[in-house]
């Protein structure tokens, strides 16, 4: 395998504080050597071993590649007009998951996975190298199934997340599709996916019924996660941490005891700030969460009703202006922050050995993803060694 020298960095954030200064491990004037899909050396530019080829950084900054661990990419259809209304003044309920549905039902496959790979390769040209993605807008057993099969086709980081919402023939007899999630469907996805999840919240699934989906899962090897506390509070947060679960995403709406739950667990908190920003509301606080100790990734959570945007550098920016975290705190949110989430010890960082996913900026800092929000700062993006979305 060929190696692969990048030098001349102004910055590298490694995510690795015996490599650098700080928690980022922040190295001046360096340079990393990529030995095909993984990193074979990190140090000053001047010690840098010779490679086959050569890529001169010029005094920008370099990063580790994104990693998105929530995202909803499976599904078709647009609501715009939604969007368009809830910013004319009109409130955001779980229930417009079902316009998605609807049309996500009536999609071919083809038309399914064309979509899915636009926004993979959208967010790749924005510096994410790895997402995750769920299910959730099908929401029958084979159409669940399908989703995740289409999924699992752009990531290894797939999750069930049937009880996103009760499906409209249900909707009657919400034990009764808690019972489908948990049998029939689960049996058919549970071989496709890693994670299951769901929606513990008023309007979705209560906390019983979100206990039922996740043990199920996790009877048949699935890991947790929870989508908690986005609307209001709930038990979403304790039952996350009480079952184990990799990650509680969203936290918008928190007690002094799901603080504390969470800062004394290895649950992560997942701040999705799309949510907050596309549906006019409160920003979870980052800032409690971090000066309590919890370990905070920061994530898209990109899908067609609550939050459309792939851009991690955007939600960076959101973050350090709205949610009280440092731009140090909120890239190393978004990439270290993202593989504890997703419990990956070989993405997230630039260090020997780990996968060679790299970000260059146009910039000489990391700090510029929140100095300069909307601008297009992401030049060079390499996954797995190789290079993309240019
Ligand atoms: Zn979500």
């Amino acid at each position: 395998m060929a190696s692969f020298l990048i030098d001349n960095i102004a910055s590298l954030v490694t995510n690795d504080p015996s490599l650098g200064d700080g928690p980022l491990g922040v190295l001046r004037d360096a340079a990393v050597v990529l030995d095909g899909e993984r990193i074979a050396w990190v140090g000053p530019a001047g010690d840098a071993p010779p490679a086959d080829a050569r890529h001169d950084a010029a005094g920008r900054a370099v990063i580790p590649g994104f990693v998105d661990s929530h995202a909803h990419l499976v599904f078709a259809g647009d609501r715009t007009d939604e969007f368009a209304a809830r910013m004319a003044g009109q409130a955001y309920a779980a229930g417009g998951i079902r316009t998605t549905v609807a049309a996500t039902r009536a999609a071919t496959d083809e038309a399914l996975a064309a979509n899915l790979e636009r926004l993979v390769a959208e967010a790749a040209r924005q510096g994410t190298t790895l997402i995750e993605c769920k299910s959730g807008y099908g929401l029958t057993v084979d159409d669940e199934a399908r989703a995740l099969r289409l999924a699992g086709q752009v990531t290894d980081e797939v999750t069930y997340l049937g009880a996103h919402v009760v499906a409209p023939e249900y909707a009657d007899d919400p034990a009764g599709y808690v019972d489908l999630v948990t049998g029939p469907m689960l049996d058919a996805c549970a071989p496709h996916a890693r994670w299951v999840d769901v929606f513990c919240e008023r309007g979705a699934f209560d906390g019983d019924q979100a206990r039922a989906v996740l043990t199920a899962g996790m009877a048949r090897g699935l890991v947790p996660r929870v989508h908690a506390n986005q609307l209001g509070p709930g038990p979403g947060v304790q039952l996350a941490v009480e079952l184990g679960a990799a990650s509680a995403d969203h936290c918008t709406h928190l007690t002094d005891a799901d603080i504390d739950a969470l800062a004394g667990s290895a649950t992560v908190a997942t701040l999705l700030p799309g949510a907050e920003f596309s549906t006019r509301a409160a920003y979870p606080d980052a800032r409690r969460l971090l000066d309590a100790g919890a370990t905070v990734a920061l994530s898209t959570d990109c899908n067609p009703g609550s939050s459309f945007t792939t851009s991690v550098p955007f939600c960076i920016a959101v973050a350090v202006r709205e949610m009280g975290m440092t731009p140090d705190e909120a890239v190393w949110s978004a990439t270290a922050g993202g593989a504890a989430a997703l419990r990956r010890t070989d993405v997230g960082r630039i260090t020997p050995g780990a996968r060679a996913d790299l970000v260059e900026l146009d910039a000489p800092s990391h700090v510029h993803l929140a100095y300069r929000p909307g601008v297009p700062l992401v030049r060079t993006v390499w996954r797995q060694g190789a290079l993309v979305g240019t």
